[in-house]
């Protein structure tokens, strides 16, 4: 496996950290207070479009996607520290338009939609006019497997009709969302994994209704949201489908792949962040007439931190390699091993800072709290921890001669 990185994305490291430190991280505070005293919380606060902007204008824009017509033609390997970089600031990565469901929709649309899909919603998606949303989970359904939804996509004719509930749909509550990928069920009797659909619905379709909106912790994760849809009776013509008819579950994989080794990549910047804002605490503050730092069991649970932080990052880099060199589908075992362990390995690391920071860590003052929600959340989302060790479990017995 290499490590070290070539000129061209060395130097993409360099720009999208000063970026970040120069003119991110200042108006990360204004960013949040923004959303909580602006009149309506899911409007974007004023600054944000025009941070957006100059990011594009410098060329740090889709930096995610690896093909050199649309992205910056990076590996998953060269994007990694990347990704990490923008992970530090939980509004950071939108700057970049890196952020999720955006990006995988992106990547699956590129893969698989249609020119037409491409022409309407990929293009105006890459430039950051408009916003999706992905909506596979249902509220009535257990999620964790994807082969349970009950949602249906029913071909007619020279139409689809979508019928059904879905939830914990990212994206939808942000004012420019234009469209939603939606799986729904189309060939029931058919094997689990050619069942199901992918839908391009447009949000403006009659029968799309969003129901309310959901929050992880208290946290709703404004503008963006995560949202209760039901879909009644929503018809558009078979040229909606992506792809084919029962390639959903295939599709969704392949776009659920890069997606995760996204969020484990961002979630190692985060941790990063929490390590440091709690060593910055740990020297400054004091208690009993020391430095925290030099309380109790302070500095072994920073130095643990550091060294789960670290045996992350290398794990990550390891699954990068494997995903840029045999791909999604091969790449399984080591994107689920990942998908277990870096969002336990943050929470742990972030709920050490908050507690160093005594209750001010649980507090708005800090970007602590929103963190604990946000690396709490990724447990569950894309399958929680116990799917994804099935996959390892499953894998690794796979190598061995059974009985009888
Ligand atoms: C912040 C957030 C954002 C999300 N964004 C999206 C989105 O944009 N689009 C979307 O479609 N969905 C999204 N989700 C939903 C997420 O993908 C599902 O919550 C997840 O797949 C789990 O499904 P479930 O909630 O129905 O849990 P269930 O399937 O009901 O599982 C509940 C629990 O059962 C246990 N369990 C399940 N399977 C196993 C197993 N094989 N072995 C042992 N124990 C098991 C686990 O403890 C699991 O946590 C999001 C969720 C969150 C929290």
């Amino acid at each position: 496996m290499e490590l070290s990185l070539d000129p061209k994305p060395t130097e993409y490291l360099k720009r999208v950290t000063a970026f970040l430190d120069e003119q991110i991280l200042p108006r990360e505070q204004e960013y949040f207070d923004a959303l909580r005293r602006q009149g309506d919380p899911w409007a974007v606060p004023e600054f944000l479009p025009e941070l957006r902007q100059r990011a594009r204008s410098e060329g740090l824009w889709n930096l995610y996607l690896p093909d050199p017509g649309y992205g910056q033609d990076l590996t998953n390997v060269e994007y990694a520290p990347l990704a990490e970089a923008m992970g530090r600031s939980l509004f950071a990565p939108e700057v970049f338009n890196c952020h999720a469901p955006d990006a995988g929709n992106a990547e699956m649309l590129l893969r698989h939609g249609s020119a037409e899909q491409q022409k309407r919603w990929l293009e105006p998606l890459l430039n950051g006019e408009i916003r999706s949303a992905f909506c596979m989970s249902e509220p009535d359904a257990a999620s964790s497997d994807a082969t349970n939804l009950a949602a249906t996509a029913t071909l007619d004719g020279d139409s689809v009709i979508l019928d059904g509930r879905k939830w914990w749909c990212t994206g939808i509550g942000h004012p420019d969302c234009r469209f939603a990928v939606v799986s729904g069920l189309t060939f029931p009797m058919a094997d689990r994994h050619t069942r199901y659909s992918l839908v391009l619905v447009p949000l403006d379709t009659p029968g799309v209704r969003v129901e309310r909106m959901l929050s992880v912790y208290g946290y709703r994760n404004e503008p963006s949201g995560y949202a209760e849809v039901s879909f009644t009776d929503v018809r558009l013509p078979v040229e909606a489908i992506i792809g084919r008819a029962g390639q959903g579950f295939l599709i969704a994989q392949q776009m659920l792949g890069p997606a995760r080794i996204h969020l484990c990549m961002r979630l190692i910047g985060l941790a990063e962040r929490a390590i440091e804002l709690a060593c910055t605490r740990a020297v400054q503050r004091t208690a009993f007439g020391k430095p925290l730092a030099n309380l109790g069991g302070n500095r072994e649970r920073i130095a643990r931190a550091r060294i789960a932080i670290d045996q992350a990052r290398l794990h990550v880099r390891h699954a990068a390699w494997r995903l840029d060199t045999v791909g999604s589908l091969a790449a399984a075992a080591e994107l689920s091993q990942i998908k277990a362990a870096v969002p336990a390995m943050a929470c742990g690391v972030i709920d050490m800072a908050v507690h160093l920071h005594g209750a001010a860590g649980l507090s708005e003052d800090y970007p602590l709290a929103a963190a604990a929600a946000a690396a709490r959340a990724q447990r569950l989302t894309d399958g929680p921890d116990e799917v994804h060790l099935g996959v390892v479990a499953r894998t690794e017995l796979a190598k061995y001669p059974t009985a009888g």
